[in-house]
């Protein structure tokens, strides 16, 4: 018997072992194995049991330990990864590693913390012992206080010497015993609600209905404008779910795990609401995971990674704001979180519900074509009314610090009529720029191909891409001049200018540096919330998920900045953003406006977008799509290479093109676009370009990278470039 090994390493191969010396138990595939890998020692998964190696026998060395009697990823999981790392050309042991809580990887056993506490005995009686025993006779009383039990911790913070519990127990007065912490709301019985759930309008009760009596996997696409109650509809599908005695998987934006949403959950149901947040320690994140796996958690929301979380009974999937890109990890296993869901969701045999008020051009596609259902929402519930879209052309106007005045006129009449106004723009810091005067030279990253951007609070240049950081220079490198000017504006210089023209209002700054603090966000909202007139300014930290009911207008200082993007997705991601930020206006009883400044007021698709909505805007946006053969249209992947010495990476995905080519190994249909270097091509010191791979279909270009990949694994400069494979990218 020989175990073949998914060890997590960059390799694309498995590593075969004897079983361990003295194991007698039968290894299951799916268990975890320690093993001797090089002069270390790593935590494997055992894919398979093989017969033969190629190795003889005598060559491998025995596995060290079987950590688990079971599988430690359930097999519909352990499917998964292993399709998802087939399909995102990754390799197999960091995938499946990846798909564990940390606890595990590290070898850890899948088992609950198991705390010791200690109580005293049925029986115990203060007078079985001496009088002259003072410390055994306080330690025995506090355990009388404590008849659930008490931790030695607990005992020696109440002032009891733990080092007496022995004496105790040998004299039969104390017992110690295991404990496993309750997972909270496990005792709710069986009462699912906390609160009456609302009474549905028309096209939300259509939409649960739909998932009601969805048979079987059924994706389904719900395409609610903002503020049209989708959260109402994910709550009361969730507890037609849970009636079934079902769990429910609820996958949400990164930025969008927010203590709100996790408490509007928390306050519909009575069941156990496990939230999978950056903020658990990896022992919370195992006990999550457990209480998952053995089916006492009911609803489980988390970012892209919750994913991997295995469910004993699930019943249905919900992906929300599913357009976002935060579900596609962007680094070593690029997987998307929302296609693994289908997939889960179709080897569970359940529904799946995608919701977004601005769906990707994938997920409508398939909607308008019938593979998915396709719901719509499209008023605003409650008495709230649509917002007012306005283009406010820009150019020969006066700009102070990108606002123009009559948008400042316009932000001064909302405060008068005492609401309160949000004003975007995607960009943190001071400037994007600090230029000499003088000889117009900028002061350049020494890393990367891009600026430093300039930082006031505290004063500082800072590189975006590479988080390299100088103190401001006092004179340009060029010439000399102390003329510096800070060109362009970010968050904290509209914040400036914004206290200069309303000073009697409060100006709140929303963008990572501001939120930096922990509790930093939570504070802001609860300023927010308390109704008073005051200007928020911030990144798209502020374009998601909140609800802000006094909100009456939103400004998008640049709208602009994504039209004119080298990749074919930025009018794709421009119109995703606008409208997400603009549904923060009039979400309450108050009318919302929403004013785009842009120099470019006749542009087709902004107006599209704003005067005939989403909707008419993505079907225009994928008839080009179709007409370009881009995505949805046809697949892509991307092969990224990036070397220390400019046309380095360039000239390895050249060659290994070429020897492709010349062998005649790539299928007909594939098209290899570039190499070329890429949009920024110095990085973090790394000179990088990239090879565009695209099909009409998935299979033949799956081939062409296997191809590739074991030409680039033999490339004689393979050792002098490191390069990644984007399967599906979602960005260029
Ligand atoms: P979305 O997620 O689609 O942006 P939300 O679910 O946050 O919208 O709903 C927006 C507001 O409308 C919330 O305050 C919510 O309580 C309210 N709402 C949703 N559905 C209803 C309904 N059927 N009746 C009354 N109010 C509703
Ligand atoms: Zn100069
Ligand atoms: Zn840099």
């Amino acid at each position: 018997m020989i175990f073949r090994v998914a060890i997590p390493t960059p390799l694309y191969r498995l590593f075969d072992y004897r079983p361990p010396v003295y194991e007698t138990r039968v290894a299951q595939p799916g268990c975890r194995v320690r093993v001797p890998f090089g002069r270390r020692e790593v935590i494997g998964i055992l894919l398979t049991l093989e017969q033969d190696s190629e190795l003889p026998l005598d060559k491998l060395k025995p596995a060290l330990e079987l950590l688990d009697e079971q599988p430690v990823l359930t097999p519909d999981l352990f499917t998964l990864t292993t399709w998802a790392a087939q399909y995102y050309q990754h390799p197999v042991g960091d995938a499946l590693q990846q798909a564990l809580p940390v606890l595990l990887r590290q070898g850890q056993p899948a088992r609950f913390q198991h705390q010791t506490l200690w109580r005293a005995a049925a029986d115990a009686s203060l007078d079985s012992l001496s009088s002259r025993a003072g410390r055994q006779r306080e330690l025995l009383t506090l355990l009388q206080e404590h008849p659930q039990g008490i931790s030695t911790d607990a005992l020696r913070a109440e002032g009891g010497n733990p080092a007496l519990l022995k004496t105790l127990a040998e004299k039969n007065l104390a017992v110690a015993f295991e404990h496993i912490p309750a997972l909270p709301g496990a005792d709710a019985g069986t009462e699912i609600l906390r609160e009456a759930p609302l009474t549905l309008h028309d096209e939300q009760h259509q939409a649960v209905t739909a998932v009601q009596n969805a048979q079987g996997f059924s994706p389904i696409l719900l395409e609610g404008v903002t503020g049209s109650g989708k959260t109402e509809v994910y709550l009361q599908a969730i507890q037609r779910c849970l009636e079934h005695g079902k769990q429910a998987l609820i996958l949400v934006p990164e930025i969008g795990l927010t203590p709100q949403t996790i408490a509007r959950f928390k306050a519909r149901f009575r069941v156990p609401v496990l939230a999978l947040h950056s903020g658990l320690t990896d022992r919370q994140r195992l006990d999550a995971w457990l209480w998952a796996r053995e089916g006492s958690a009911r609803i489980l929301i988390g970012t892209r990674s919750a994913i991997f979380t295995p469910l004993k009974s699930p019943g249905l999937i919900i992906i929300d704001e599913e357009h976002d890109g935060s579900f596609k990890q962007q680094d070593g296993f690029r997987y998307h979180a929302r296609d693994l869901a289908i997939y889960r969701a179709r080897a569970h045999n359940i529904p799946i519900l995608l919701g977004s008020a601005t769906p990707s051009l994938e997920s409508l596609n398939n909607a308008l074509s019938g593979r998915y259902q396709h719901l719509r929402l499209t008023r605003r519930a409650g008495n709230a009314q649509p917002p007012r879209f306005e283009l406010l052309d820009i150019r020969q106007q006066a700009l102070d610090a990108g606002l123009s005045t009559p948008l400042l006129q316009r932000i001064q009449q909302h405060l008068a009529q005492g609401t309160q106004v949000l004003l975007f723009i995607n960009r943190r810091g001071f400037a994007p720029a600090l230029i000499c005067h003088d000889c117009g030279t900028p002061f350049d990253c020494t890393r990367c191909d891009a600026r430093m951007t300039l930082h006031r609070q505290p004063p500082h240049l800072h590189c975006h891409h590479c988080d390299r950081q100088t103190p401001i220079p006092r004179a340009c490198t060029h010439c000399g001049s102390t003329q510096l000017r800070p060109a362009g504006s970010g968050t904290e210089r509209v914040e400036d200018r914004l206290h200069v023209h309303f000073p009697d209002t409060p100006i709140i700054r929303v963008d990572r540096d501001s939120t930096q603090r922990k509790d930093a966000l939570n504070k802001i909202m609860a300023q927010v919330h308390t109704g008073e007139p005051c200007i928020l300014v911030g990144t798209q930290m502020l374009a998601k998920g909140h609800h802000f009911p006094k909100v009456t207008l939103v400004a998008v200082l640049d709208a602009d900045a994504g039209l004119f993007s080298a990749d074919f997705r930025g009018m794709e991601k421009t119109a995703q953003l606008i409208l997400q930020v603009a549904g923060r206006a009039g979400r309450a009883d108050h009318p919302g406006e929403v004013l785009l400044q842009t120099f470019n007021a006749e542009h087709p698709m902004l107006n599209t977008l704003v005067h005939a909505g989403y909707d008419a805007f993505a079907r225009e946006e994928l008839r080009l799509r179709r007409g370009g053969h881009l995505p949805p249209f046809a697949y892509h992947t991307l092969i990224r290479a990036e070397a220390s010495h400019q046309g380095l990476a360039e000239n390895v995905l050249l060659s290994v093109r070429e020897l492709a080519s010349k062998q005649h190994m790539l299928p007909a249909d594939v098209q290899c676009i570039g190499p070329f270097p890429s949009l920024m091509e110095k990085r973090a010191g790394l000179f990088r370009a990239q090879l565009l791979l695209q099909a009409g279909q998935r299979k033949p270009l799956h081939q062409a990278l296997a191809v590739l990949i074991r030409l680039l694994q033999t490339h004689p400069e393979a050792r002098r470039v490191r390069w990644t494979l984007d399967v599906d990218p979602i960005d260029s």
